[in-house]
């Protein structure tokens, strides 16, 4: 039977009967009347629009399901949209899910220095205008060793200052086996281009030596450029010039030696029986003048770009133009300032660090914790085969490409639906749980969960599976 559409409109609710609603009311308690009655309004719009020009099957099913379906849109549209999510990948620094997470340490010491005023740019001795480096500027250059050091928003943003600092309208010697893109648009050709400084490539794709490098040198050479391969690796017959000799050829000319290291590694990562990856420190001992790296990486710190080495070539950069627009916000000075702090002591970095103390965690230690859950999720009747596996795992972020990081799973095998429509259940949680798939399984990898959330995440993925399956479409834990 075709219906006029003027009658599927006399069926859209009144907002004023929606508000009498019980679970609306719920709704206005959380968020206040204000907020819900425009999110009520969004909603009918969409249901006039759909109205207006949906298919009649469309039409029906959305006037049935409208009034029950309603208070978890509403509740959906006013939720922050920024928020927590499981990362059950065990990719450490997952681009997508925000690369390093801060743990409580780092918040905490942060916070202080938030709420309120703060003397970000204010000489407390003297009591007069101050530098807002000066708060991180010692902090970075005591832990890494270098003379001097600042720091910008990520680490594109700091290769950008150094070339357009030091290099602007000169060559900038590069082996083109570095010539890399790191994702997200950061080419090192492309950057150099927009920092004014111009390429010069040196060598092969496979092999550069360091006479490739002096050969090249001419009156227009204005710094030497190493840049990390951070996210491949060439194998094979393959040579490069070391930091070393680069150091001496640059001095020899008169050179500035600038090193890209991408992923700003302050510890030696053999520690968690991974390949060795050079250090800041490292690379500054071995004589490079400049040093940039992110925050975000293995540093385990906020999103920010470090540059460090001699103090001559890092005044230069405090005054240029671009420092301005790169700098950092408060915010970031905090928690940055909070994570240089822990590195004083190796040991704390470990500890409270997350993205070092998730590096850290044994294998046993994951298998345990992969067998609470397991036993956990058991306890409820969990929709699905259940079972504790082995597994490997990236670094992801770009860093330690290739290399496989051993760990625990707790794998799920769905009963009555397929592993895709799990997973898409999974990212619709209250707090969404993001996990990978393979083998026709869900795998729930430890080490990217906290120990501690272990029967956190067991309680939410108990509740929310159990009420699917009563046929319950309201939220688990609301009632
Ligand atoms: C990741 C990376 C960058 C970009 O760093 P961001 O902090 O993401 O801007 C630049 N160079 C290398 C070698 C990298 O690995």
């Amino acid at each position: 039977m075709m219906m006029n559409r003027n009658d599927y409109y006399k069926a859209i609710p009144k907002v004023d009967n929606l508000l009498k609603e019980e679970s609306i009311k719920e709704l206005c308690n959380t968020f206040g009347k204000g907020l819900v009655t425009v999110a009520l309004r969004e909603e009918l719009e969409k249901l006039r629009s759909l109205i207006r020009t949906g298919e009649e099957e469309e039409i029906c099913r959305e006037l049935d399901y409208f009034t029950e379906e309603l208070p978890e849109k509403v509740r959906e549209s006013l939720s922050f949209p920024l928020r927590k999510v499981w990362n059950a990948t065990g990719i450490i620094l997952h681009t997508n899910l925000g690369r390093a997470p801060l743990g409580k340490v780092q918040m905490d010491a942060a916070l202080g220095a938030l709420a309120g005023y703060s003397n970000l740019e204010y000489n407390l001795e003297e009591g007069n205008r101050g530098k807002r480096w000066e708060h991180y500027a010692k902090l970075i250059s005591r832990v890494t060793g270098s003379e001097g050091a600042i720091a910008v928003n990520n680490n594109a943003a700091a290769v950008t200052l150094m070339l357009a600092g030091l290099a602007k309208g000169k060559e900038v010697l590069v082996s083109r086996g570095e010539l890399i893109e790191i994702g997200g648009r950061f080419r090192i050709p492309e950057v150099m281009e927009q920092s004014g400084a111009k390429l010069r490539e040196v060598g092969t794709t496979n092999r550069t030596r360091i006479s490739d490098y002096e050969k090249a040198i001419t009156e227009e050479t204005g710094a030497i450029l190493k840049v990390h391969t951070s996210n491949y690796r060439i194998v094979g017959f393959t040579e490069e010039a070391s930091v070393e000799e680069l150091a001496e050829l640059g001095a020899k000319y008169h050179l500035p030696v600038l090193v890209d290291l991408g992923s700003g590694v302050l510890v030696n990562l053999e520690k968690f029986g991974l390949p060795h990856e050079p250090t800041v420190q490292e690379v500054l001992k071995k004589g490079a003048d400049l040093v940039s790296f992110s925050g975000d990486k293995l540093l385990g710190g906020p999103q920010a770009g470090m540059l460090a080495g001699r103090q001559k070539w890092i005044a230069e950069l405090e005054n240029h133009p671009l420092m301005r627009a790169f700098r950092l916000d408060k915010c970031t000075i905090a928690v940055l300032t909070a994570t240089f702090r822990e590195y004083l002591e190796e040991a704390r970095a470990i500890r409270h660090i997350p993205v070092l103390s998730m590096l850290s965690r044994t294998k046993e230690e994951l298998r345990m914790q992969a067998e609470k859950l397991w036993a956990l999720l058991k306890e409820g009747d969990f929709p699905g085969e259940l079972a504790v596996e082995p597994s490997v795992t990236m670094m992801g972020g770009g860093s330690l490409p290739g290399e496989e990081i051993p760990g625990y799973a707790v794998t799920i095998k769905p009963v009555g639906i397929s592993c895709e429509q799990m997973a898409e259940k999974m990212r619709k949680m209250p707090v969404p749980v993001i996990a990978h798939m393979k083998n026709e399984k869900i795998w729930l990898e430890m080490r990217t969960i906290a120990p501690e959330e272990t029967e956190e995440l067991a309680e939410e993925l108990r509740n929310f599976f159990l009420a699917d399956v009563c046929g319950n479409r309201t939220h688990p834990g609301r009632d």
